[in-house]
């Protein structure tokens, strides 16, 4: 089962990206996690890449496009995957799908977890991140067992560069302008699924497992 995330920065697409892999036990690819890795252990690409994360832009598709395709031919992606964060842009997907279609392959599901941006900004600000595993909270909905501690690890918890409210602003026009037409891309492919991304994380996981079957 081969499964893309769309939605708004925020929308929760890791959320339901980490619930799905578990339960369809496929391997959680995050580009934006991948990029972080790669900051963190200052890598050559992770330096390239902070200058357009921390300015709320996307990270260009010459530094994107390889990575996930090499990512995505890795032994433990055979029976499938769920993408979070990529395709970000027309030429990234039209990338996938050549790579897709010369191994006889598609996208199984585009699933397009709908949030309005009123809401994403408060989202945003409440995020808080695991600096060792990655692991997502918010202070609000989705509280850690100890404040600003991970419960998977028992890291520090910090709020992302890029999730300060200017930033985030900048994130939903880039959004906007170059994700978002994503939706009528897997639309007219027959594979876009939509969920209202609104209701609480269960509840969305709920609509999400009735689309791929339990
Ligand atoms: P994305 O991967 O789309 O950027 P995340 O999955 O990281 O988004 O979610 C953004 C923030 O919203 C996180 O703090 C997360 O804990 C929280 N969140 C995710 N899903 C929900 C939900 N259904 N209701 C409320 N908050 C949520
Ligand atoms: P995310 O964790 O998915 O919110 O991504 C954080 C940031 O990483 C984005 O704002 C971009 O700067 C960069 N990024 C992640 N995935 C991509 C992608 N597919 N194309 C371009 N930039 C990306």
């Amino acid at each position: 089962m081969k499964i893309i995330m769309l939605g708004a920065p925020g929308a929760g697409k890791g959320t339901q990206a980490k619930m799905i892999a578990a339960k369809y036990n496929i391997p959680h690819i995050s580009t934006g996690d991948i990029f972080r890795a790669n900051i963190k252990n200052g890598t050559e690409l992770g330096k390239k890449a902070k200058t357009y994360m921390d300015a709320g832009q996307l990270v260009p598709d010459s530094l994107t496009v390889d990575l996930l395709m090499d990512r995505i031919s890795k032994e433990d992606c055979a029976g499938g995957y769920v993408l979070d964060g990529f395709p970000r842009t027309i030429p990234q997907a039209e990338c996938l799908e050549e790579a897709l279609k010369s191994r006889n392959e598609a996208v199984d599901y585009a699933i397009n977890v709908e949030v309005p941006d009123s809401n994403i900004v408060k989202r945003m600000g409440g995020r808080r991140a695991c600096v060792t595993c990655g692991a997502t909270y918010h202070i609000v909905h989705i509280p850690p067992k100890t404040e600003g501690i991970c419960d998977k690890c028992g890291s520090e918890l910090i709020l992302r560069d890029d999730d300060k409210p200017e930033t985030v602003e900048k994130r939903l026009k880039v959004y906007h302008d170059q994700t978002k037409p994503l939706i009528d891309f897997y639309s007219e492919k027959g594979v876009l699924k939509e969920v209202d991304g609104t209701q609480d994380m269960k509840a969305v996981f709920e609509d999400i497992v009735k689309i791929l079957g339990a």
